[in-house]
């Protein structure tokens, strides 16, 4: 059975994506538990749903409390970063992330780190609130969920002013020299649906490259869905086309695939365990 390392089951990320979709579902077909339901007969078993703000916190902690495979984390995305400097002291940050954190569903930090892709103006925000977190990480004993775009040499300049974190960079985008960064860490590399897309060779030439050890399977439900559902809601049932295109890159079976990235998964997010 296979682990989604990245997803946003919540419903509140469902609403906004079913907003800005003209089809049309039973009322009930985004409920936790249904898409839960087709993940699992899709051999999609534990999932790790991410926070992005810190309002999610109480959502997120009734679906951790309903499924006993699912997992959750607390960050603070890059585009947040502002506003959540403007109305907490570090002081209050840190109270509100020691807190979750000590909950033993809350499996990392993130996701956390920076993006150049829609704002540019928060930079320094992005990067205060970006160091703050991986603090709380070695402090809390966590391991982070990396969210980076267009900006993977800052946060991996970053990440290692914390030699002793351990994370994933969920979404790899797999530009080469990027890659060959990473290489050179020990950190593990989420990959999701956009493996699946056709021109996205130089994403598929990257994962060759990854050792198996290194690799971890993610959708990022509902957003980015693999083919041949590229452009339609996302759901963790649909990784199994992510994980058939990256077993035939590496030249392994789905079964080894599974087998090595579960082990991955529960290496990383230890409390899962
Ligand atoms: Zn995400």
């Amino acid at each position: 059975m296979f682990a989604d390392s990245h997803c946003h089951l919540d419903y509140s990320s469902y609403r906004a994506f079913l907003e800005s979709h003209n089809e049309k579902y039973p009322e009930d077909y985004y409920a936790s538990a249904k898409i839960i339901e087709r993940a699992e007969q899709a051999n999609v078993d534990k999932f790790v749903t991410i926070g992005t703000h810190l309002s999610d916190v109480e959502q997120i902690t009734k679906l951790t409390e309903k499924f006993p495979n699912v997992f959750r984390t607390i960050g603070i995305y890059p585009d947040y970063a502002k506003e959540h400097l403007q109305k907490f002291s570090q002081n209050e940050l840190r109270e509100k992330f020691k807190k979750v954190c000590s909950h033993p569903k809350t499996v990392a930090i993130g996701e956390i780190g920076l993006d150049y892709h829609i704002t540019t103006e928060e930079i320094s925000e992005q990067k205060q609130i970006f160091r703050l977190q991986l603090g709380f990480a070695e402090e809390f004993g966590l391991p982070v969920s990396i969210h980076t775009r267009e900006a993977w040499q800052d946060t991996l300049d970053i990440l290692d002013e914390f030699p002793k974190i351990r994370a994933v960079i969920h979404c790899f985008s797999g530009e080469a020299d990027f890659t060959e960064r990473l290489l050179q860490t020990n950190y593990y590399i989420g990959v999701g649906g956009t493996i699946t897309f056709k021109k996205n060779t130089e994403l598929q030439k990257s994962v060759k490259r990854i050792p198996l050890n290194r690799l971890l399977l993610e959708t990022d439900a509902p957003f980015l869905a693999p083919v041949p559902y590229r452009g339609k809601i996302n759901e963790p049932a649909f990784m199994i086309e992510t994980a058939k295109k990256i077993a035939i890159l590496k030249g392994v079976s789905l079964d080894e695939l599974d087998f090595q990235t579960t082990q991955n998964f529960f290496n990383l997010f230890s409390k899962a365990m």
